[in-house]
């Protein structure tokens, strides 16, 4: 693999996240103007809203480009990648800095997995006190269904929750904690009743983002039983802003771990090796791999379709935190900081916790030779919590 070189000088770099190898997907707006599909290219942007077939675009979203399904991508990406290659006609281009980016595509439904293993043994060790897998972990891919409607985009501010931090306890979460994830994003849905395979479930993923899991681990401890994570989580999940495509990344599979159930089993490796790391403010906390994962996106879906449920276009699967298996390479400060009690040591303080003000960030990049598939960041800054309101005091 190597750079391909574009006319956009910019592309070339082999620091941008955006070269033509890449070509991710967004939806940007210039001045308040209407929300319009494009593509990244270097520090710039390549308006695709009048491409593709008759008004696919017309929504200012992916979704209906998504449903079409791999064949209409793949003459997309072709035809994209003709256009800014070097030697092709120079166009107009969008700036990415006189650009605002919004959600890419609308999401259906949200889910969220759990298949970082040194995330899941570490929760074990300070939750249980044991550092062990539960006890169906290596069997089956646990998740729960999250919320779709406070999926962010990048640079949305998140408030801190109100919630019930144990009995009796009310007020702002004094736990607020991040989590480093991939999400993938579904291009093409299944029936209701019909299992997939894990090979037609990759088939099915668009793309990935990176993705933030905002957790508030006070609320969270105290209402996961029975039934697991509610509102501790129910309040943001960031999103970055470019969908890179599936295609971006075919260089970059690696096998998952073997599966205990056939139905499970890969085909292709449908982990990625995917550079990870993590901002507080300007400082990087934490540094991890993709490749930490478990299970793959692919094998999520096929589990997730199982039982027949049916899969839609722009569903969002969160992959679980990505740990690695020391410290400064967790991806949750509650492991960060072992649950607030060896608080990290930082430029500008100590923190446990997110405290106000604070902005976490996101990165993410696969490192080819002599260019990168970038993701771009994920970001979010941490808005004091709403006063308590008379009729909750
Ligand atoms: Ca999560």
């Amino acid at each position: 693999m190597a750079l391909k070189t574009s006319w956009v000088a910019s592309a070339n770099d082999p620091d941008s996240d955006f070269p033509l190898n890449n070509l991710p997907y967004g939806v940007f707006s210039c001045g308040g103007g209407r929300r319009r599909c494009g593509v990244a290219i270097g520090d710039s942007i390549l308006d695709v809203s009048g491409m593709g077939p008759a008004g696919v675009f017309d929504a200012g979203n992916w979704n209906a480009f998504m449903a079409l399904g791999p064949a209409a991508w793949a003459d997309f990406r072709a035809e994209v990648t003709a256009i800014l290659a070097e030697g092709a006609a120079e166009r107009g281009l969008v700036r990415q800095a006189d650009a605002q980016l919004h959600m890419p595509f609308a999401v259906a439904e949200y889910t969220d997995f759990y298949a970082g293993r040194h995330h899941a043994e570490n929760m074990g060790e300070m939750l249980r006190g044991a550092k062990s897998l539960p006890a169906n972990w290596l069997h089956i891919p646990i998740g729960y269904n999250g919320r779709a409607s406070s999926v962010v985009v990048s640079g949305t501010p998140v408030r801190r929750p109100l919630g019930q931090l144990g009995q009796g306890r009310f007020g702002p979460t004094e736990k607020l904690d991040i989590e480093l994830e991939l999400g993938a994003v579904v291009g093409t849905g299944s029936a209701m009743g019909q299992p997939v395979s894990v090979a037609k479930a990759d088939e099915m993923i668009f793309g990935f983002v990176l993705l933030n899991d905002w957790s508030a681990r006070d609320i969270q401890a105290w209402e996961y039983q029975p039934l697991g994570p509610f509102q501790g989580k129910a309040f943001a999940t960031s999103i970055s802003p470019w969908i890179v495509p599936k295609a971006a990344l075919e260089g970059f599979r690696r096998p998952a771990p073997a599966a205990p159930l056939p139905y499970l089993r890969e085909v292709r490796g449908g982990l990625y090796d995917i550079e990870l790391s993590v901002y507080l403010g300007d400082e990087q906390i934490s540094r991890t791999n993709a490749t930490e994962l478990h299970y793959s996106a692919a094998q999520q879906l096929a589990h997730h379709s199982l039982s027949g449920c049916p899969m839609r276009t722009g569903d969002l699967l969160g992959s679980g935190t990505i740990s690695g298996p020391t410290a400064g390479t967790f991806g949750s400060l509650m492991e960060l900081s072992w649950n607030g009690e060896k608080p990290l040591k930082l430029a500008n303080g100590e923190r446990t916790f997110i405290e106000d003000g604070d902005t976490l960030t996101l990165k993410g990049h696969a490192q080819g030779e002599g260019f990168r598939i970038g993701f771009g960041t994920c970001e979010g800054t941490i808005l004091s919590a709403i006063n308590t309101p008379d009729w909750a005091r």
